[in-house]
């Protein structure tokens, strides 16, 4: 096959799999490489995504991973008060990464992707500061191979990301480390929304999450931020089960069938995911949503830009950044404003002692939770006000004056 119009992708996640979905509706060539040899494995997620989203609807949720439909959340307030968020109909899922990782991946190759497992890029290939193609190590041998575009979507600890300057390091709060457990014989208060428990004894700088995966099981983990936790995430969990009322509730019976461990950048997207002849997407662009910890959705949004921006640019033989920028530029528009507010949000919350959240959780409600990990503006200044709380208020202030009360 020639390589005149060729996308390399370097990664078959969720990111590198639209990508290549969305690069081969616009008529390039594709190749995926993956260093793992099974697509999906090993599982590093709480494998909770939105139903639909921006451009969501081009690239469907695959059927065969939906372990467990979703209305929506209940947040537990350090002192325990909740506040619970349901629609009416199903708005999201708990899925089978394994499953759901590997059917993007199949309908990607289906669609006429070339793929390479077990083969990991180690350096570019570069004509004239362009890159044009990935060294890759494969069966203990060493090959170069072209592209019109070369496609970082290879995850947080992305390799492409450094080999292209885009980023080179984070700091140690730019992650959050996490822990999970795929648990069996739960016993669940709810069945259909996502349960996050907040506070500084059960996760500094983070949350636990309690989600239902069907069949009495469940997918529970913690994240908790980087560089200054004195124990570490798993221990943390792992007293959360022993010691919390809500674990002891709803977990006393529960049994480890699987445990997982992973990293998530919660510093926002890089300043820029675009140089010559290249481009980052998902993880390794920072698509991850500084609070929630999301980024399945986005990495398959912004990999369909990423995956037709890249194909046209390759096919009209202008992979130069200013061309390339047009991907910038589309998905800064669906979702720009969303990580920026959501990014100060953060920074505020992670200011925000105990008591005090305790009673930010006695004014809000689970759409102004909503609203607010969106990025929007929510009615609950008035309410802040008529608590008297001192530092209540000081944090109304703060959330005033960036535009969100
Ligand atoms: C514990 C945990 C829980 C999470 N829970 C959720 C959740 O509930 N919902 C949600 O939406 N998001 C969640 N996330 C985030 C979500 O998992 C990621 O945002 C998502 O996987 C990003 O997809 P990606 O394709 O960018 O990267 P990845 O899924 O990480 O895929 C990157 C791929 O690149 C490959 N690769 C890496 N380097 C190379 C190389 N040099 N050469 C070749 N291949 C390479 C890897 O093998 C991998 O297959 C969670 C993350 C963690 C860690």
């Amino acid at each position: 096959m020639s390589d005149d119009n060729r996308v390399i992708v370097v990664g078959a996640g969720p990111a590198g799999s639209s990508v290549a979905l969305g690069a081969l509706r616009a008529g390039s060539d594709v190749t995926i490489i993956d260093r793992k040899t099974n697509v999906g494995i090993p599982v590093q997620c709480g494998e909770a995504i939105g139903k639909t989203g921006p451009g969501l609807a081009e690239i469907e949720i695959p059927e065969e991973s939906i372990r467990a439909p979703l209305r929506g959340f209940r947040v537990y307030s350090p002192g325990l008060l909740s506040v619970d968020y349901a629609e009416k109909e199903t708005s999201g899922y708990i899925v089978d990464r394994r499953v759901f990782d590997k059917e993007l991946f199949v309908r990607a190759t289906e669609a006429g992707a070339d793929s390479l497992l077990g083969a990991r890029v180690i350096d570019l290939v570069r004509f004239n500061g362009t890159v044009t193609g990935v060294i890759i190590r494969h069966e203990g041998q060493r090959k170069t191979m072209k592209a019109n575009v070369v496609v970082g979507a290879d995850g947080v600890n992305s390799q492409i990301a450094r080999l292209t300057g885009l980023r080179n390091s984070y700091k140690p709060s730019d992650i959050d480390s996490c822990f999970a457990y795929e648990m069996s014989n739960c016993n669940l208060d709810v069945t259909d929304l996502m349960q996050f428990l907040l506070g500084s004894e059960v996760s500094p700088r983070g949350y636990i999450w309690i989600f239902p995966k069907g069949n009495n099981r469940a997918n529970v983990g913690i994240g908790i931020g980087g560089g200054i936790e004195t124990k570490t995430a798993k221990e943390y969990l792992d007293h959360f089960l022993q010691n919390h009322d809500v674990a002891k509730k709803q977990l006393s019976k529960a049994r480890v069938i699987e445990t997982r461990v992973g990293a998530l950048p919660v510093c926002g997207p890089n300043k820029t995911n675009v140089v010559d002849g290249a481009l980052l997407v998902g993880d390794a662009a920072g698509h991850v949503h500084p609070i929630t910890g999301g980024g399945m959705g986005y990495a398959m949004v912004c990999g369909n830009i990423a995956g037709r921006v890249a194909a046209e640019c390759s096919a009209k033989g202008k992979v130069g950044s200013s061309h390339l920028q047009q991907y910038e530029k589309e998905w800064r528009k669906l979702y720009g404003a969303e990580f920026d507010q959501s990014l100060k949000l953060r920074e505020l919350l992670l200011q925000t002692d105990d008591a005090t959240l305790d009673k930010l959780g006695e004014i809000v409600t689970g759409e102004s939770i909503v609203k607010m990990t969106a990025g929007k503006k929510v009615k609950i200044f008035m309410r802040a006000m008529a608590t008297r709380d001192r530092k209540l208020i000081a944090l109304m202030q703060e959330l005033r004056k960036l535009r969100m009360v």
